[in-house]
């Protein structure tokens, strides 16, 4: 069984404090500990003998630095570096056209910037798509869930939806390579554009199980979840 991993990384910067001064730059290039997150997440993958390859989308302008860090760093074996694109689904699109491999491989994309994806959840995820053909990881939703209408006078509650029928979707999502293809495709004749894979996959009738994802997984979109993967990060490194 073959694992391909593909990597978005091409999002745009935005600001984010960073100590005493604020600067914009892509979250998936800010340090954690010393290092770039997306080199934390690119380590998390490499290091399994399953993984292939790792195709890592980033805007043209990023290829440049990213081929220095992957040097610097020396992570670059397994990695196949992509144009992105302007919507996430394009980048990993653009990815996927790229993937070297058969129908029947297995193919898990994961957001550049969740650095701290354990090696469970990452086994979990491609046991879940070899019994299930497609499967992403999520958390339990904890606080109650509201619908709401947006107004000009702020939002308003339609409905609540019931904790146990919801999950947050975190990554990896995993699939059959072919699968994935055959959903893209679709969606891009159509003009469907998603937030997800799984949205891109659910839309084609494709069944999608879920795995169960930690906490640790965040995405980090903002200078808070800097501080708490610094915090998780710290209490691995003491438990090594
Ligand atoms: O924007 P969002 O929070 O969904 O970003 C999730 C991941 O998708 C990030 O790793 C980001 O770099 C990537 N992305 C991308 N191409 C875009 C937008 C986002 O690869 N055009």
């Amino acid at each position: 069984m073959r694992v391909h991993v593909i990597l978005p990384a091409a999002g745009l910067g935005t600001r984010m404090s960073t100590g005493t001064s604020t600067a914009a730059a892509p979250k998936q290039f800010l340090q954690l500990r010393g290092t770039p997150i997306l080199i934390h997440t690119l380590r998390a993958f490499t290091g399994l003998p399953s993984v292939e390859a790792v195709y890592i989308a980033v805007r043209p302008n990023e290829i440049p630095r990213l081929k220095e860090l992957l040097d610097a760093h020396q992570v670059g074996h397994k990695v196949r570096v992509v144009e992105g694109g302007d919507t996430r689904q394009e980048s990993v699109a653009n990815a996927l056209a790229a993937v070297d491999g058969s129908d029947d491989d297995i193919v898990l994309v994961h957001d550049a910037v969740r650095p701290l994806v354990p090696p469970s959840v990452i086994a979990r995820t491609i046991e879940a798509v070899e019994q299930h053909g497609a499967a992403i990881v999520a958390l339990p939703a904890v606080d109650t869930i509201k619908q709401v209408e947006r107004t000009a006078h702020g939002a308003i509650i339609t409905s609540t939806i019931p904790r146990e029928y919801v999950v947050q979707a975190q990554t990896p999502q995993g699939f059959k390579l072919g699968l994935l293809k055959r959903v893209f495709a679709e969606a891009q004749a159509d003009g469907f554009i998603g937030t997800d894979e799984a949205s891109i996959a659910e839309r084609a009738g494709v069944q999608v199980a879920v795995v169960p994802g930690t906490i640790e997984n965040l995405k980090i979109t903002q200078q808070g979840d800097l501080d708490l993967a610094e915090f998780f990060l710290l209490q691995r490194e003491k438990l090594q």
